[in-house]
């Protein structure tokens, strides 16, 4: 008897499809520190999973001090 229909598994593999798909990766043109919103910076209090927009605007590179303005996306996969 399956307890799991096959529609509840097909929405559990588009979701995390569509996760990967929109997580992306910023790095920072000066130093080459990167941002992966999948790990955030938590030293910085910022979650796991935050998208580089809502990082708080006075964030800086924890590398070389520049500010959100410096940084440029890389895509990842
Ligand atoms: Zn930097």
């Amino acid at each position: 008897m399956r307890r799991e229909s096959e529609g509840e598994k097909a929405q559990g593999e588009k979701a995390k499809k569509e996760r990967q798909a929109t997580v992306k990766k910023w790095q920072c043109i000066v130093c080459g520190w990167i941002y992966d919103e999948a790990e955030g910076y938590e030293d910085d209090g910022i979650a796991p999973g935050t998208a580089w927009e809502d990082v708080p605007e006075d964030f800086v590179c924890p590398e070389c001090g520049v500010g959100k303005e410096d940084f440029e996306m890389i895509e990842i996969g």
